[in-house]
């Protein structure tokens, strides 16, 4: 906990003058009109209005109007309007002043945004889950009428998160949490990139304290031999454009603490692979927009005179911006040291936008029209939303914080090739959507050169390569991979095509087959063997062995013979795993009143287990969790990065409290997730590995083998989080086997 901090008069008129006249000196070399007389009113008002009123960690409250007020100058890049607005933005609610108050003294417009901002403060949630969504839906609806209200709102939030420190743990997981769900994916759509990345990595380093360290540590120690590697890189591509006659800047870019974490998690990747991907960006001076282009690819052609090109992966987001209006344009180049590093050219205003985005674009005032035109679909999709009456508050939140995701992907063929598909397409849908042949053939994809099965969905920016083979053939259950219509038509009618051909193929397979066995063809031979596959008939029977879908094996023949006992592996899957339950009866409730500054200590000696684990992320112990008092009283503990606990801290934020893991544990369930190669005898190896090598009770084990990929889903109990790492660690050692790793 931070000390209160303790000032003495001069000293804080010191600190708030500072404050000020760096706001004013910002709001000086910017390109706006000056109107300081208002600003400086506004501050003087301000400052009568919250005297002698402190923030939490002892300064003088007017500190966080002014710093609002330069985030809302500086790094959004808004005028007097909205420095204004921001340096009131508290005024009405923490003090006696109203909305007539403000308007008398500063005008419609600026009491307009004040008022706006009144109305969504005090946290967006309440304590009550259907406040929450409506003060969200006044939010939106506020914002609708002014923009300004919601950039203001987040340059509020933004310094409410760099200064969370001084908030008890409690809330801050609270504050933290809404962040990442409301206020890091609204600053991506709006284009303010270096907000979202700041917003992000700061409630991460609340959520994740160790890992965010540790992450930090990892940064650290790799950094010289990094600058090493760039410097080399830079130096020849320095002298070239200094030849050019360019004013620019080229830096290497250092990837978020946040962005690193959640790469490592989503890919099951160590911090090594993660990091080791290096990337610079190059931003010039041009003063005429016309120029920009010419420049950027002048500066591509000095750039692989010297390096070698890596021709998959230009993106040209000049000719075709992103939708929230990013334009630069990307390389990849093999470096001296033989690293491959991304290379991203823009132009100073193309960074400004990028950066700070839309608002940055009207300090511009150019080429307007599309991204305001983007800006109104957004707005108007929102109302929408606001319109159509929503059962539940709740699912009201979720809807928009989906549609804040942009409703389309754009993903890239091997040669480079731009497709856009609809959000949740598959490697399946891309497959049929190249070509019907591709479609039907498809066994499963290759994603940034990572194996995925064909219903892995894709995301925009993927480098997708569709894997096919000659002995695929289209199934119908391919059709819940699919959402794009001209994949499901397609596939459709590959299969009406194909079916006739698979059964007359698989009628003369079995036929040769039970010959070659001395089999006689007779009709109960037929009827014994739809009957051994659990086929519905005769057809079904020929089409799942022309599929594939049933080996035509000795244990075909042996089932033939009644005296069959069946193969050791039929007897090992009809006896399942033993199975030991977790104790989940007799928890000792929560007694007392919660406390944020206190650590709950998670215990289940001699049976008397105090908290129970939540189902739908099943933490178990050595993982970052974080305990809700239920409504019987009992503690549940969540993972921190569990979705459900984060619609839990938006609405029960006063239930949560902190938890540390006691040493002495039973048994606990955790996930495997594995995919690999399906090869023969894989799957063999790995359940030997798990159920022979490892101590470990297993209670569920779920293969799936697919056209080629296989996935294997495992429940097991364990004691410690160390020993589903350590067999993970194992099984990625099994040749074929791509990932293993426990999931949620
Ligand atoms: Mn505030």
């Amino acid at each position: 906990m931070t000390e209160t901090i303790k000032y003495t008069p001069e000293q804080e008129e010191k600190l708030i003058n500072d404050a000020y006249q760096n706001l004013l000196n910002g709001y000086l070399n910017s390109n706006h009109r000056k109107k300081v007389e208002i600003i400086d009113k506004a501050f003087r008002f301000a400052c009568e209005a919250h005297k002698g009123i402190r923030r939490r960690s002892g300064e003088p409250y007017i500190l966080h109007p002014i710093a609002v007020a330069t985030i809302v100058s500086q790094e959004i890049g808004l005028g007097s309007t909205s420095i204004c607005s921001a340096l009131l933005h508290d005024v009405v609610e923490d003090t006696e002043y109203t909305v007539e108050d403000i308007e008398a003294q500063f005008g419609k417009k600026i009491a307009t945004i004040v008022d706006g901002l009144t109305k969504i403060s005090g946290g967006i949630f309440g304590s009550k889950a259907s406040a929450q969504a409506e003060n969200f839906r006044k939010l939106l609806l506020t914002m609708s009428d002014d923009i300004r209200v919601v950039l203001i709102k987040m340059a509020d939030r933004l310094h409410n998160m760099r200064t969370l420190a001084s908030m008890p743990p409690a809330k801050q997981y609270k504050i933290a949490g809404e962040t990442l769900y409301i206020y890091a994916p609204l600053a991506h759509r709006l284009g303010l990139f270096a907000i979202k990345t700041e917003l992000e990595d700061l409630s991460f380093k609340y959520e994740h304290p160790d890992t965010y360290k540790k992450i930090g540590e990892q940064i650290a120690t790799s950094e010289a031999r990094r600058n090493e590697i760039f410097d080399h890189f830079a130096a020849p591509i320095r002298k070239r454009l200094d030849e050019m006659g360019l004013q620019y800047e080229f830096k290497a870019r250092v990837k978020s603490h946040y962005s690193i974490w959640k790469k490592m998690e989503s890919k099951h990747v160590p911090f090594e692979e993660v990091y080791d991907l290096y990337a610079a960006r190059i931003v010039f001076e041009c003063p005429k927009e016309q120029d920009e282009k010419r420049i950027c690819w002048n500066i591509y052609s000095e750039i692989t005179d010297l390096y070698r090109l890596h021709p998959d992966r230009i993106r040209d987001w000049i000719s075709t911006p992103k939708a929230n209006g990013y334009r630069a344009l990307h390389i990849t180049v093999m470096g001296p040291d033989g690293n491959w590093i991304e290379v991203q050219i823009r132009s100073r205003r193309m960074d400004d936008i990028a950066e700070r985005g839309f608002a940055a674009h009207w300090k511009y005032k150019i080429g307007e029209g599309e991204e305001e035109s983007e800006l109104a679909v957004w707005l108007q999709t929102i109302e929408d939303i606001l319109k159509n009456p929503e059962p539940n508050a709740i699912d009201f939140l979720d809807t928009i914080k989906l549609n804040l995701f942009a409703s389309e992907i754009t993903v890239f063929t091997p040669k480079g090739e731009m497709i856009t598909l609809p959000k949740d397409a598959s490697v399946l849908d891309l497959a049929f959507n190249l070509h019907s042949q591709i479609g039907s053939h498809c066994i499963a994809g290759k994603v940034n050169h990572r194996l995925v099965p064909l219903s892995h969905k894709l995301a925009t920016g993927d480098q997708v390569e569709v894997l096919t083979s000659q002995s695929q053939k289209p199934q119908p259950e391919w059709e819940q991979y699919l959402v794009t219509a001209k994949g499901k038509t397609r596939l459709r009618s590959a299969i009406r095509h194909d079916r006739r051909q698979v059964i007359e193929k698989g009628d003369k397979m079995l036929r040769e087959f039970l010959a070659a066995n001395g089999q006689e063809i007779v009709p109960e031979t037929l009827t014994r063997i739809i009957s051994i596959e659990k086929a519905p008939n005769k057809e079904a029977l020929f089409y799942m062995i022309g599929n594939n879908e049933i080996a035509l094996s000795q244990q075909m023949i042996k089932a033939l013979k009644p005296a069959s006992n069946g193969g050791i592996l039929a007897k090992f899957l009809r006896n399942p795993f033993a199975t030991k339950a977790t104790p989940d009866d007799g928890i000792v409730k929560f007694e007392g009143k919660i406390d944020a500054s206190k650590v709950y200590h998670l215990s289940s000696a001699q049976g008397h287990q105090n908290y129970k684990l939540a189902p739908c992320c099943h933490p178990i112990p050595g993982d970052d969790v974080v305990g809700y008092v239920d409504d019987n009283n009992e503690v549940v503990v969540h993972k921190m990065d569990c979705p459900e606990l984060g619609r839990l801290k938006i609405s029960y934020g006063s239930r949560l409290l902190q938890t540390q893991w006691d040493a002495s544990q039973a048994t606990f369930l955790a996930v495997v997730h594995i995919e690999g190669r399906d090869r023969m005898g894989i799957l063999h190896e790995i359940i030997n590995l798990i159920s022979r090598n490892l101590a470990i009770n297993i209670r569920r084990l779920d293969i799936k083998a697919d056209s080629g990929v296989f996935t294997c889903e495992l429940d097991v109990l364990i004691s410690d989080v160390s020993v589903v790492n350590n067999l993970c660690k194992k099984l990625k050692k099994v040749d074929g086997v791509t990932s293993a790793a426990r999931i949620s």
